[in-house]
């Protein structure tokens, strides 16, 4: 849902054309970063929408999934857990490749990130296709952890990333373009 506190956040993220590449409105972040206020009430809002949930990790996507992730955790008295692109985290990982419009990217998290049983909150910046934020759950999943709760700081809904995550129970974001 999107309340009238997360929609005043709007006002602080940046709308950059034609980035990365030509065709793609990139939402910066980086100017509600730097905003005092905006950047506690974005990491407040989160954790709120996770609060009727017993979470013991916050995983969080690089590289902006690690801006708010770890905010949320600290909120939540819950640890943070990265998942990063591959070829960054030196122990055993689990990886899971998906595909992009063109071509594929992978993500990698440390098998013992994790435990068995452990209930995560997945974070990261944006929702887009969903293809980043499928991928980092079966990732979660697949060491036997469980998925109680996914959330974005944004959401572009054109794009019905929110249906490649029809499987968990909350699914939040702040704003929504
Ligand atoms: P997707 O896998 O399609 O949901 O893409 C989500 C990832 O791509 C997030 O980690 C975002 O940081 C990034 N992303 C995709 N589209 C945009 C956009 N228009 N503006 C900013 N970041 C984007």
């Amino acid at each position: 849902m999107e309340s009238d506190n997360a929609n005043r956040l709007k006002h602080w993220i940046r709308e950059v054309p034609d980035f990365p590449k030509p065709g793609i409105l990139f939402k910066d972040i980086t100017t509600l970063l730097k905003e005092p206020a905006a950047l506690r009430e974005a990491a407040h809002l989160l954790a709120e929408r996770f609060a009727d949930r017993r979470v013991d990790q916050v995983v969080g996507i690089e590289a902006r999934g690690f801006i708010f992730a770890p905010l949320v955790a600290y909120r939540l008295n819950a640890g943070f857990v990265p998942v990063r692109k591959p070829g960054k985290l030196p122990a055993e990982t689990a990886a899971r490749t998906y595909e992009l419009e063109y071509g594929s990217d992978t993500l990698e998290m440390h098998v013992d990130g994790l435990s068995s049983g452990d209930r995560v909150a997945l974070v990261d910046d944006l929702l887009a296709t969903g293809g980043t934020a499928k991928a980092a759950a079966d990732l979660v999943e697949s060491v036997g952890a469980r998925v109680e709760a996914v959330g974005f700081v944004v959401e572009l809904t054109h794009l019905e990333g929110r249906r490649r995550l029809e499987g968990y129970d909350v699914v939040e974001s702040l704003v929504r373009y």
